[in-house]
Order: C-alpha cells, then sequence, then structure tokens
C-alpha cells in the first residue's frame, strides 16, 4: 500500500483534487463525505505518486514504508474503507471549475480569521482582481486553529502555515483588534464592500443546566481549551489541579483533548505552543485520573477514531473501559481494536471512559467535590437514533475539576437573524436571506460540527452564492 492518511487529517480535501487517479474518498460531493472521520487512500488504486503528500496542508499523509508504530493501524482504516463491501470504482471527482465573475473589482469583507474565514478568503482570491479585507476582533488571527487544537497535535496546527500563505497575497488586508457589531456595523462595512462573509464560529459552549453548575471547580471544556491555548480573554483563568480526579462530561473530541492534556506528561508539552502558564499549571498538577462520561453507549461515542488513536498512544497513559461496555461494542467498530489494545501500565495516569451516565447535580459546599448521574438504558427513538432513557439509579463520582464538554454554541450576529434551536444564521447556500450583502460559512452557518478542512467545501458554497449575486447585479 503506498500512501496512507494518519491522524491529523482536516478532511479539507485538499488531496481529493491532487490525486490524479481519484483514489482519495470520500471526495465532497459524495454523500459520506460529512459524517466522515476522515479521508482514506485506496491502497490498490494509489500510484504512490505522492501528489497528495505534497497538497495536505497539515502533514497528514505518509507512505506506507514511513508509518511509526502507532500509525500502523491506520493502514488497516484506510484499506477498509474499500473493503467491505468494495466501494464501486469512482468517477473522476470533479474538479471545482473555477469562479467566473464580471468584469469590475469584487471587495468582499469577511467577519473572523478562522479557518471558515481564511477559507473563504482563499476561495474569494482566486476571482482576478477581488479584494479581501478581514476584521479580527482579537489581535492574533487564525481563530481556532490556534486556540482551539491542542498544542500537542503541532501538524494539525500547521494549518496555519497555509493561512500565512492566504494571508501573504497583496490583495488581501487584515485589521486586527476591530470588533464588527460594536465599533463597525454591516452598514459600514457595505459602503466599503459589495457583501460581508460572516465566518464567526461558534464562540460560546452549550450550558449544562443542573444544580451546582457554578461552583467553583466547575468549568467549561472550551475554556480550559482555551487558556491552555493563551486565548487572551481566558489568559488568567484558574483551574484547580490539586485534586486526584476531574470528571469531563461529554465524549466528543474536544473531551479526549482536555482528557489527554490533562494527564500527559507535561514534559511532552514544553515543546509545543502551550501557554507558559498553563505548563507550568500542569507541571504542578496532582490529577492521576480523568473520568470521561458519555450519556450513551459505548457505541455512541462522540470521539472519531483518528483522536481515540491519539490519546491510546499518549505514553504514560493507561486507556480504561469496563468489559462489559467493550463487548457492546461490535468487532467491525474500528474502535474496538483500539480499545482492547489501549495501554495499561504500573505507575501510568489513566483515562476511564464512562459510559450511560447523566448528570444530575454537581455536589459540593464551596466547591465541586462530586457529580452526581443518574444511570441509563438505551432506547431505539421513532426516528432511529438511540437515545436513553433514566434507570433512577444514581451514581457519585468524587472530582474535585468538573468540565462539562457537550458542545460548541455560535452567538447572535447583530443585524442577522438567529436560529436559537440550532445557534447558526438562517442561510440560503450561505446566504442570508433579508439582509442586504450579508453571508455566512463555517460554525455559524452549519453548527459547531466537522473538522477545520470541512470549512473549505462549506466555504466554496458561500463564496459561490456571493459570486452569483454579484454578476446578477444584487450587490451594490
Ligand atoms: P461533540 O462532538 O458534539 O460532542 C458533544 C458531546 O456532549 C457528546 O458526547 C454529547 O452526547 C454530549 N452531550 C451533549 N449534551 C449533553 C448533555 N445535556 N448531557 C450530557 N452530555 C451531553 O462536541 P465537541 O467535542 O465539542 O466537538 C465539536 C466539533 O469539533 C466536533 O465536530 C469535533 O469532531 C470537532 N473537533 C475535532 C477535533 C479533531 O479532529 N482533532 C478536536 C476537537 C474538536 P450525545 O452524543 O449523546 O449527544
Amino acid at each position: 500500500m503506498p500512501h496512507v492518511i494518519t491522524q491529523s487529517c482536516c478532511s479539507d480535501a485538499s488531496c481529493v483534487y491532487a490525486c490524479p487517479v481519484n483514489c482519495i474518498h470520500p471526495t465532497p460531493d459524495e454523500p459520506d463525505f460529512h459524517t466522515a472521520q476522515m479521508l482514506y487512500v485506496d491502497p490498490v488504486e494509489c500510484v504512490d505518486c505522492g501528489a497528495c503528500v505534497t497538497a495536505c496542508p497539515v502533514d497528514a499523509i505518509k507512505p506506507h514504508t514511513k508509518l511509526t508504530a502507532d500509525e500502523d493501524v491506520f493502514a488497516t482504516l484506510n484499506a477498509d474503507f474499500y473493503a467491505t463491501p468494495r466501494r464501486p470504482r469512482p468517477i473522476l471527482a470533479p474538479v471545482v471549475p473555477p469562479l467566473e465573475v464580471r468584469p469590475g473589482e469584487l471587495r468582499v469583507a469577511i467577519v473572523g480569521s478562522g479557518p471558515a474565514a481564511m477559507y473563504a478568503a482563499e476561495e474569494v482570491l482566486t476571482i482576478p482582481g477581488a479584494l479581501v479585507l478581514i476584521y479580527e476582533r482579537l489581535t492574533t488571527p487564525y481563530g481556532l486553529a490556534r486556540f482551539g487544537v491542542a498544542p500537542d497535535h503541532q501538524r494539525t496546527r500547521g494549518v496555519t502555515h497555509q493561512f500565512d500563505h492566504v494571508t501573504a497575497n497583496p490583495r488581501l488586508q487584515m485589521r486586527l483588534g476591530v470588533e464588527v457589531g460594536s465599533e463597525i456595523t454591516h452598514e459600514d462595512l457595505l459602503n466599503e464592500h459589495h457583501a460581508v462573509i460572516y465566518a464567526v464560529g461558534a464562540s460560546t459552549d452549550r450550558r449544562l443546566d443542573i444544580d451546582g453548575i457554578d461552583l467553583p471547580g466547575v468549568s467549561s471544556a472550551t475554556e480550559f481549551v482555551a487558556w491552555y491555548n493563551g486565548h487572551p480573554d481566558h489568559a488568567d483563568r484558574r483551574f484547580d489541579l490539586s485534586h486526584r480526579r476531574a470528571v469531563v462530561i461529554g465524549n466528543g473530541n474536544v473531551a479526549l483533548d482536555v482528557a489527554r492534556l490533562l494527564t500527559i506528561d507535561p514534559d511532552r508539552l514544553a515543546d509545543t505552543d502551550i501557554a507558559p502558564h498553563a505548563l507550568k499549571a500542569l507541571r504542578g498538577s496532582l490529577i492521576e485520573e480523568v473520568v470521561v462520561a458519555g450519556r450513551r453507549g459505548i457505541e455512541q461515542s462522540a470521539f472519531t477514531v483518528p483522536e481515540l488513536v491519539g490519546l491510546c498512544s499518549t505514553p504514560g497513559v493507561d486507556v480504561v473501559v469496563r468489559n462489559e461496555d467493550l463487548r457492546a461494542l461490535p468487532d467491525s467498530d474500528p474502535r474496538a481494536a483500539i480499545l482492547r489494545a489501549a495501554p495499561r501500565g504500573a505507575g501510568n495516569r489513566r483515562v476511564v471512559l464512562e459510559y450511560l451516565l447523566s448528570p444530575t447535580a454537581i455536589l459540593g459546599d464551596c466547591a465541586a467535590e462530586g457529580v452526581e448521574f443518574v444511570h441509563n438504558e438505551l432506547i431505539a427513538a421513532p426516528d432511529g437514533s438511540t437515545r436513553v432513557k433514566s434507570t433512577g439509579l444514581q451514581r457519585v463520582i468524587e472530582a474535585g475539576l468538573v468540565l462539562t464538554s457537550i458542545g460548541y454554541r455560535g452567538r447572535p450576529v447583530p443585524g442577522l437573524p438567529f436560529d436559537d434551536a440550532t445557534a447558526t444564521v438562517p442561510h440560503q447556500g450561505g446566504r442570508v436571506p433579508g439582509v442586504r450583502g450579508a453571508f455566512v460559512t463555517g460554525w455559524i452557518k452549519r453548527g459547531p460540527t466537522g473538522f477545520i478542512g470541512t470549512n473549505k467545501s462549506c466555504a466554496q458554497e458561500t463564496v459561490r452564492s456571493l459570486v452569483a449575486d454579484y454578476n446578477a447585479g444584487l450587490l451594490a
């Protein structure tokens, strides 16, 4: 098998279009693209040319012979995607046609400078002569690519180098430290631009409404992530790391990130981009065990395979799952083999994956001392999804640090409509109906799902809508 996609896959699909034999799937136009946990190289069709390696912004693709022992599992994962049943020989992925724009100088303002904004800027700049002006509230660009990706995921953070190339384009300007909505309005922006693309992300977290949630010692995982990444809004936060155990509520990729950061040997973080204040605090941490609690069963774990591989290959960290949970995971699920082979070593710190637990209260008088959960059983909902029903049985897990990791949430954007249920701006192909010149991309458009590179196809859709409106003379 010549080339293999590994853990840091960002799904931006640059490799798909670089591949001369169309052996990387799913492609953005295939139905499973938005649900796939990563992209995969077909080992039979790959001609070993290495074009995908050059195109990948996060160094995720390697020749088979260069895989480390921890990465060997990805050779199987890539091959399995095509094996059962054999994926029909794909037709060549359609190359996205170049944007055709009527004569004139298209000017676009973009609000935000995270991955969604930068992919939108890259797309607009493919139009000859088009100008982009990015407004960013912070004094440092690139949003979650800088303040969200874990510091030990250096290859994923490398996507910022690609953004540097976009920023270096002389037709792009960036105004840092300017807040659109307060200092400058949508109408102000339209005085100088044909359109405004809002790429403001999901800047807060979903709140868990249970007793004790405001006790000291309880925080959101997103705040913890922002703190260890040196986000200026969170740099002065303090997290109590003086207890033996922490509990993380929710089991998505963010939950695994914070569990890993709380248990990894801090020396391994020393040469990363971790904020110095966080490294110092983690060096003094007494936490030995992190319990990651999911409300549904092991099969419904929200984390993805690449992130699980990352956790299970963290030196000095055991990943512990109850046997009865492991038995509930079918062999066909790639996570089964990974969890069965997970490390167990004397003296290691541990991440314990617990299931079927819904939090009902945070216990403690002056600060968090534990989490009260109720046990669940799985039920099949009429729509085919798997939900839970309380059994009424209670369980308390003692912990001095509790991090809720139940997803991000978008905030309303001044002047734009807002759907409170999904915490997104309603749109049609990225176009905000009823607001002249307004477009959205990224998490404020589709909700907090997907990977960094998912924003590329999302931005392409939005910019195509924008260009269609411009060509139709709808943008003054
Ligand atoms: P997420 O994947 O949506 O996971 C949210 C978790 O919270 C789920 O386990 C969910 O359980 C649980 N939850 C929701 N409401 C709850 C409640 N009321 N009580 C208890 N549990 C509750 O969110 P995320 O981890 O914040 O990740 C956001 C996005 O960023 C994802 O697309 C993720 O893949 C991406 N991300 C990627 C990486 C990476 O690729 N390295 C790293 C970080 C984040 P249910 O499943 O039962 O709803």
